[in-house]
């Protein structure tokens, strides 16, 4: 077994790759999980039950999560909710709409709201989740402005709960073990990051190429998890950033919906990042460069198969670790966080962090400058 797999095996006891994740960005302090109550799992209630909640969310929490379950369903469309609370055994009682949301207040079964809807309307489902006294997990972006990342930090902190952000790749073992390379330079100190996430998008109609609803294009989408990635392999925040944005297809990309980016960052220590974001074609590769060697995941993102490795004089070797489910591990780090009082490591400061960095992003490629972070 390589050394990093034992790693990896060894801080999994319990939910060692929460654990791990800890220093990942926000410093925050990571301790073995237990649960307070054993046996106690928290209910989560899904708002937006889209692609991501069925294919990927309501599964995790219905057959793989440990310290959380499938409690309660949101919807606009209320016939799908009742089959989906037939497929998961939710009591019709925690089927709820857009206008009667705030009703959820009064059920005990909810603990965790998981905001799963287009991006403009994430703050709005945060804050009235926060207000109704329940934490809440919400899918990247986090939102589409500074301002509402704010706001929906202020409203989670006034009612006393937790707010964390959906980074899945903070609990997948291949994306932190290039963080923890690059932290203990085990190859040197890394010099140049390149990071790479793009999808070719399909259905010109969708909400993420309409502005009002997904609030940018590509970017906040999807090239969120290159900025991710420059920023954890980095491990420290980015002083200048100088960004292009390109569109092959006006008719399909209305003004303020980027096709592509590309954006440079820079970062005290010396590295920089070339990170590109698409919506015209796929990329998927964390690449960083180091004084000693290289390593890289890739692919970077995908829900399953996501491979890393590193250089060596014997010529490259797998990360070689073990898969998991991300959206479990993920929801389970923040259950154990909420039984146990301690902060999550994904909170709403960090999405903000990104946010901030988006927009100046979208600022340089519109001013052709580059913006001082
Ligand atoms: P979908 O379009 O598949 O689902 C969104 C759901 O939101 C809809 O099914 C609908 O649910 C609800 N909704 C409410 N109002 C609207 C509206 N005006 N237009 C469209 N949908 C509406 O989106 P995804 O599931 O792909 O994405 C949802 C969120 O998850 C996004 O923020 C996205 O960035 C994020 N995401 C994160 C991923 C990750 O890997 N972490 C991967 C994919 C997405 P209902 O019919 O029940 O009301």
């Amino acid at each position: 077994m390589g050394d990093s797999r034992r790693r990896f095996l060894k801080e999994l006891s319990g939910l060692g790759a929460a654990a791990w994740a800890a220093p990942l960005l926000s410093g925050a302090g990571g301790a073995a999980a237990q649960t307070a109550e054993p046996g106690k799992k928290l209910g989560f209630a899904l708002v937006g039950l889209g692609s991501l909640s069925g294919n990927q969310i309501a599964p995790a929490l219905f057959q793989r999560t440990k310290l959380c379950r499938l409690a309660g369903l949101v919807s606009g469309h209320p016939d799908k909710a009742r089959e989906w609370a037939k497929r998961y055994a939710v009591p019709e009682k925690n089927i709820y709409d857009y206008a009667n949301f705030d009703q959820i207040r009064d059920n005990p079964d909810i603990d965790v709201v998981y905001v799963v809807l287009p991006n403009s309307m994430h703050a709005e489902y945060t804050i009235r989740a926060a207000r109704a006294g329940k934490h809440v997990l919400c899918e990247k972006p986090m939102a589409v402005s500074v301002k509402e990342c704010d706001e929906m930090i202020a409203a989670c902190k006034a009612a006393g709960r937790q707010l964390a952000i959906g980074y899945r790749l903070h609990f997948e073992p291949n994306n932190l073990e290039m963080a923890r390379l690059a932290r203990e330079r085990v190859l040197g100190a890394v010099k140049v990051i390149e990071a790479s996430a793009g999808f070719r998008i399909g259905d010109p109609a969708q909400w993420r190429l309409n502005k009002a609803l997904s609030g940018g294009g590509s970017l906040l989408d999807i090239g969120i998890y290159a900025l991710q990635a420059a920023r954890y392999i980095a491990g420290e925040e980015p002083t200048s950033v100088s960004a292009q944005v390109s569109i092959t297809d006006p008719v399909k990309f209305k003004p303020g919906v980027d096709e592509s980016v590309l954006f440079r960052l820079q970062f005290p220590g010396g590295a920089v990042a070339n990170c590109s974001s698409s919506y015209a074609t796929g990329l998927n590769r964390f690449w960083a460069g180091a004084e000693g060697g290289w390593f890289e995941v890739n692919p970077a993102l995908n829900y399953t198969g996501i491979k890393g490795r590193l250089s060596g004089p014997q010529g490259p070797r797998d990360f070689g670790l073990p898969a998991v489910d991300h959206f479990a591990a993920e929801m389970d780090a923040f259950s154990d966080c909420i039984l146990n009082e301690r902060p999550t490591t994904v909170p709403g400061e960090e999405g903000r962090r990104d946010q901030r960095i988006m927009a100046a992003i979208y600022e340089s490629a519109e001013k052709g400058s580059t913006i001082a972070l």
